[in-house]
Order: C-alpha cells, then sequence, then structure tokens
C-alpha cells in the first residue's frame, strides 16, 4: 500500500520511504490511501502483542516482519504485562498509557518507532546512519532517547531548553545512558530549539530523520491501545459487542486523538471523541466554531505537554474529512502566512459529528486532582485531570451516558510540583524533594525509573548557544 502527502496526491511514497523520511517533501504529512478495515470483534480478544502486530501491519503493510518487530519493542521495557492497563476508577474507565521506560503515553509508540525505521532502513538498502534530531519541550525528548539508544544504525541527538523543561524531565535526559545518544541543552526557549532543528534539516548534508508525531510510524502504534480499552470494557461486562464507547484524549499535537479517529475508521465501534485542552484552547475553539485562530500569547500552564498552538496532526484529519488535497494544501498555507483558517461548514459538522472540544483551567484541574484523590483514592497527573474535566462536563452539557474510557498520558511523579499542590500542598522548590514527599503522602509506588534519579551520574552536561546547533551536529 501507498502512502501520500496531505497536500498533494501525486507526492507518493511506499510505507517504508514514509516512515524512513517522517515529513512529505512537500511539506504535507502521510496518509495511508486507504484506511484499512479489520476485523474489529476479532482484534479486541488479542493480548497487547498480537493485537499491536494487526493493528500496525494493517496501516504499514510494506514493513515486515512485524510480529518480531513488536515483540523487540515492547517486550521487558512496561512495567504492566498489559502494556497499557485500564483501572475502573468512579464514572469513568483510566486508560494508563504510563507503565513505559519513561513514564509517558509516548513511550507506546517510541518504543516501536526504532524498530519500525530500522526495519524501512534495511528494506529500502539505506547503508549510512540515520540522525535522528528531536527539539523536546519535555517528553519526547526522553521517551524517544529511551527508545533509540543503542539502536544500531541510529544515532538519536536531543534538544531541549535550558531551564524550559521541569527538574525531573532534566534530570532523566542527562543521565540518559547508551553509546549513540547525544543531549544538549540550549540557551534560549523550546522554539528557539525547534527552529534550530529545522535549520540543521535544511543545512545539512547527510541522512536525517525527526522522531516527532508527524511520523507515520509513531501514529500507528498509539491505534493499538483503543481496541484493547475496547477489550477490556467488554471482558469486564461493561459493554456487549457493538455498543459505542467514548474516548476523552488530553490532547496537544493532535496525535494520539487521530489514533482514537483511526481505530474507529477501521472497524472499532467508538462513539464521540473528546479533545480536551489546557489553557490553550485552540482546539476547543476550532472545534466550537469552525475557526482556527493561533494568534494568541502561548500560555504556560500545569500541563506543558499540551502547551502548543499548532497541533500538526489535525491537517491528517482534515485531509480524511474532506479527501481534498488541494483544500488541505490551501488551509495550511493560510495558517502559515496569516495565522487562521476558516473550515467549510459542511466538514465542520462532519467533524463534530465525531469530535467534541472542551478545555481545563489550572485551577480546575487541579480541583479534579484532589477531587478524585479524595473520593477515588486515584491520584492522576495534570494531563489526565484535563481529560477527566472534559469528560465531566461532557456528560453534563449532552446527558450521553455513553461508557466513557479518560486516557491518562503521564505518571504523576513527573509533574510532583503541581500534583502536590492540587491536594493542598507547599510544594518544595526542589523537584526532587517534591517527588518525596508526594510519596510520602499518597503511597502510590513510584515508577521505577524516577527511582534514584537525583543520584543518577549526569553524563551530557553540554549547554550551548543555539547558534552552534549545527556544528555540534556536523560533529557527532
Ligand atoms: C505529548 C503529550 C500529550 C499530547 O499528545 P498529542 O499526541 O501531542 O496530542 C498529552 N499528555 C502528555 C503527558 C504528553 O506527553
Amino acid at each position: 500500500m501507498f502512502c501520500h502527502s496531505t497536500r498533494d496526491e501525486s507526492c507518493r511514497a511506499d510505507c517504508a520511504r514514509a516512515v524512513l523520511e517522517g515529513l512529505a517533501p512537500d511539506g504535507g504529512l502521510y496518509v495511508p490511501e486507504k484506511i484499512p478495515q479489520v476485523d474489529a470483534r476479532a482484534f479486541v480478544n488479542l493480548p497487547f502483542l498480537p493485537l499491536a502486530t494487526g493493528v500496525i501491519s494493517a496501516i504499514l503493510p510494506g514493513i515486515s516482519p512485524m510480529e518480531k518487530l513488536v515483540e523487540r519493542a515492547y517486550t521487558g521495557k512496561f512495567s504492566s504485562p498489559e502494556v497499557t492497563p485500564t483501572v475502573k476508577a468512579g464514572p469513568f474507565t483510566v486508560l494508563e498509557l504510563f507503565h513505559g521506560p519513561t513514564s509517558a503515553f509516548k513511550d507506546v509508540a517510541l518504543c516501536m518507532l526504532p524498530q519500525l525505521l530500522t526495519a524501512a532502513k534495511t528494506q529500502e538498502g539505506m547503508k549510512e546512519d540515520i540522525l535522528i534530531l528531536t527539539a523536546t519541550s519535555g517528553d519526547t525528548g526522553k521517551a524517544a532517547l529511551e527508545g533509540f539508544r543503542d539502536v544500531p544504525g541510529v544515532k538519536i541527538c536531543v534538544f531541549y531548553p535550558e531551564g524550559g523543561v521541569s527538574q525531573v524531565q532534566e534530570a532523566q535526559m542527562v543521565t540518559q545512558e547508551g553509546s549513540n545518544v547525544f543531549v544538549f541543552g540550549v540557551k534560549g526557549n523550546f522554539d528557539d530549539a525547534q527552529s534550530g532543528v529545522k535549520g540543521i534539516f535544511a543545512a545539512a548534508d547527510r541522512r536525517l530523520s525527526t522522531a516527532n508525531s508527524m511520523n507515520l510510524g509513531r501514529l500507528a502504534p498509539q491505534i493499538t491501545y483503543y481496541f484493547k480499552a475496547y477489550g477490556d470494557l467488554l471482558q469486564r461486562g461493561e459493554i456487549a459487542w457493538g455498543q459505542k464507547v467514548n474516548f476523552s484524549v488530553p490532547t496537544g499535537n493532535f496525535g494520539d486523538i487521530l489514533a482514537g479517529y483511526l481505530a474507529k475508521e477501521m472497524g472499532l465501534p467508538v462513539g464521540k471523541l473528546l479533545c480536551a485542552s489546557n489553557e490553550n484552547n485552540v482546539l476547543t475553539d476550532f472545534l466550537t466554531t469552525g475557526t482556527y485562530d493561533r494568534r494568541r500569547p502561548l500560555h504556560k500552564t500545569i500541563s506543558p505537554s499540551m502547551d502548543i498552538l499548532i497541533s500538526s496532526n489535525l491537517e491528517r484529519l482534515l485531509y480524511f474529512v474532506s479527501r481534498d488535497t488541494s483544500l488541505v494544501k490551501d488551509l495550511m498555507e493560510k495558517l502559515n502566512k496569516e495565522g487562521h483558517y476558516t473550515l467549510p461548514e459542511a466538514l465542520l459538522e462532519k467533524i463534530q459529528a465525531q469530535f467534541w472540544g472542551g478545555w481545563c483551567s489550572d485551577e480546575k484541574g487541579k480541583e479534579i486532582i484532589s477531587r478524585v484523590y479524595g473520593d477515588l483514592g486515584y491520584l492522576c497527573d495534570p494531563h489526565t485531570a484535563a481529560g477527566w474535566a472534559v469528560a465531566e462536563e461532557y456528560r453534563a452539557k449532552t446527558g450521553d451516558d455513553t461508557p466513557m474510557v479518560v486516557l491518562s498520558t503521564a505518571s504523576p511523579y513527573k509533574f510532583p510540583e503541581a500534583v502536590l499542590s492540587a491536594l493542598g500542598e507547599a510544594a518544595p522548590e526542589d523537584g526532587f524533594a517534591a517527588l518525596d514527599r508526594l510519596r510520602e503522602k499518597t503511597a502510590v509506588p513510584v515508577p521505577k525509573n524516577l527511582l534514584g534519579l537525583a543520584q543518577k551520574p549526569r553524563l551530557h552536561t553540554r549547554v550551548i548557544p543555539k547558534e552552534e546547533m549545527l556544528s555540534c551536529v556536523l560533529g557527532l
């Protein structure tokens, strides 16, 4: 099966090349020519590994041997044998996506991407090393480092804004082990690091790729856990086959929720997909009015992985609902040049039939963390709290009581300061002290990868001016 760009159907690549390139050469995102149909009823009864094999090979049929790749990606990496377990918490089911090596949901995709990428490289007969460049605001960097560490034929280099990530996140990155990993702090903010990386892509004469969610190879694995969660509800007798389930998804770049849309298009009985934002509520406005407008200040919130004004993967949804590459191209050009666009009414209606948008302030998020812990004994992180808040709001406003799954995208221990303060405690300045305090207070187990992080040797101590990013990369 072939993929093509969201902006031009004649800009085509087979699946292996699409994964290798990440981004289509015309600046669009690769989409499968046709969304595959699967035997969803059989899929939902499978354990995670065979399920992932079925799902990913349906989307990327050219890459093999998928069963082996999936086994290598996930075996021994997740602290739960189910990989993405669900737990019942009060009115909702929580889909826990944070049991991977870095305690963020991005692990589910970034454990698999290196396998897909190296298989694609072999299939395309590419001999030279690939260099993965990633600018990160926190979670992607560590998950990518862990995913690509010691993978033959690949080097990975991560740039993070010095002082722009949480103390726990920084420690996770600078203590990274592996023979092929490089981490640099950049003097500047995330945008500086990001534009630096884009500049290197334009200037450097070597094989580069990226681990961000524009890559189809990162999207495909995420479809798996929607099927898995549905199967869990089925097994517990909470639903019968064919009954619809709603999902509430804490959203930034629109990758995770788009995977839910693909699961639905592949045949899973999904009802509504709830797009949960924080105060950076561009998507809430878009889903309500049809106008996407990024001309607004970026707020720093307690859910930093959702502090984003340009949700790249929305472009794929625009293509899927319109099947019109020239429309997508026009809208994206308008967004780029003028900072906003408005959808034709018919398309907005199509999107609204499947998606519902809401947002959660920091104050509301803290209220949720406190109430859910107090009433149900369940401790959630600020991103998950946004998903929970929007799920509650949706039910109250629509009266739709379809079974609801809330996606939990990070361990509360990644954001101990915010969680402690939500529980009414003065948070210590030091992130590690806050982590210890949260453990004492709640007795919720700390993920293994975060234990002892403060004592681990700091292996990557270089902080560079942004002008030196290119020369750093050339020296690798
Ligand atoms: C990246 C991230 C998100 C947002 O996911 P998208 O696929 O970018 O929408 C939500 N929560 C956490 C903790 C994340 O790291």
